[in-house]
């Protein structure tokens, strides 16, 4: 099972309302003014203590914005470090909604990204890529697209072959191990794949299901001379994958569910390992894809996972296997004692 992304906490930024301290007239003695050093005149002025000849001296003072460079009278913002006139001057200094692009004074970053509270909030997730969903388009069976998912959404059989031929030769080149049999591959809507996860997985986990990895036994038999005979046992493999996956996102859903394969058929002995050991794998041949790609937004979503399958098995398998990589976890895969292996991954 591949499953999709979960949400960050938002987060704010600390700012301070200050104010700048008053200039009072002050009556002319024979003193000199403060900041130009000229003779002061009847009417000068005071600030903090400082004789001046006139308000442009006073100015010169007092603090600056940091942004535009003018002198502050009377309420002043400071954020982080900085001062700031107003309003308009901070918010320049704000990172900006990716979707609306407008100042974050309170948002969410994800990656690379980042985005507004509002926008959060008022858009759908994108459930392909699990980011806010910009100019969303609404499918069918109730799922959000985001503009960009949308342009390179996989969503019919023969573009789908080809992005899964070409997963089956990286997994191939990443392992070493070829796989004897391909699983079908078929693509399916929302709907089918809810029905299929209950079906073949059984399983409530909060995660929501991109992809799966099926295998059916089925036992023909025959009746010969009035008893039964089993002809022939025929397996049936397939990989279901939702359909309208951005292809990348599509690539990496594929790599893990051909994972599941490639641990079928060379490794069997793992075959009643837990839950986790499986999909912990399985999100590290996904990762290791998704490093090689540059594919950090994927990459995020893998390592982020709060799923005690899929987050902490992968996490527990991606430190066993190090900088050393795929030699590491083949020998474990090889030489761990299964029976030995706890129920969830350790944290
Ligand atoms: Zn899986
Ligand atoms: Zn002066
Ligand atoms: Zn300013
Ligand atoms: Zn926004
Ligand atoms: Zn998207």
């Amino acid at each position: 099972m591949t499953p999709g992304r979960q949400r960050h906490p938002p987060w704010t930024r600390r700012i301070f309302i200050l104010a700048a301290g008053c200039a009072a007239p002050a009556l002319a003695n024979a003193e000199r003014c403060a900041v130009c050093g000229r003779k002061l005149h009847a009417r000068s002025w005071i600030f903090e203590g400082k004789l001046c000849c006139s308000e442009t001296c006073v100015d010169r003072l007092r603090p600056r914005c940091s942004m535009c460079g003018q002198s502050m009278r009377g309420e002043y913002i400071e954020a982080e470090g900085k001062l700031y006139c107003g309003n308009a001057c901070l918010e320049r200094t704000f990172p900006k909604c990716e979707i609306c692009k407008g100042p974050i004074r309170k948002g969410y970053t994800i990656t690379s990204h980042r985005y507004c509270e509002n926008c959060v909030q008022s858009l759908p997730t994108c459930f392909s890529c699990g980011l806010p969903a910009a100019h969303p388009t609404h499918l069918g069976d109730g799922r959000d697209i985001c503009v960009h998912c949308l342009r390179w959404a996989v969503t019919k059989p023969a573009p789908a072959e080809m992005h899964y031929d070409r997963v089956r030769r990286q997994l191939e080149a990443w392992t070493g191990l070829p796989l004897a049999t391909l699983p079908a591959l078929e693509l399916v809507d929302l709907g089918e794949m809810q029905r299929l996860a209950k079906e073949i997985r059984k399983s409530d986990a909060p995660v929501s299901v991109r992809g799966l990895y099926s295998r059916q036994t089925t036992v023909t038999r025959r009746r010969v001379l009035g008893t039964w005979k089993v002809d022939g046992a025929e397996e049936r493999e397939c990989i279901y994958i939702v359909d309208h996956l951005h292809d990348e996102v599509f690539r990496v859903a594929a790599m893990h569910e051909l994972m599941h394969d490639l641990i079928h058929e060379h490794f069997p002995r793992l075959a009643d390992a837990p839950l986790w050991v499986h999909e912990g794998v399985c999100q590290q041949a996904a990762a290791e894809y998704c490093r090689r790609r540059n594919q950090v937004d994927i990459l995020h979503g893998i390592e982020q996972c709060e799923d005690p399958d899929y987050g902490d098995g992968y996490r527990y398998i991606h430190a066993l296997t190090g900088f050393e990589g795929w030699p590491a976890l083949r020998r474990w895969m090889e030489t761990v004692d299964v029976a030995a292996l706890p129920a969830t991954a350790p944290r």
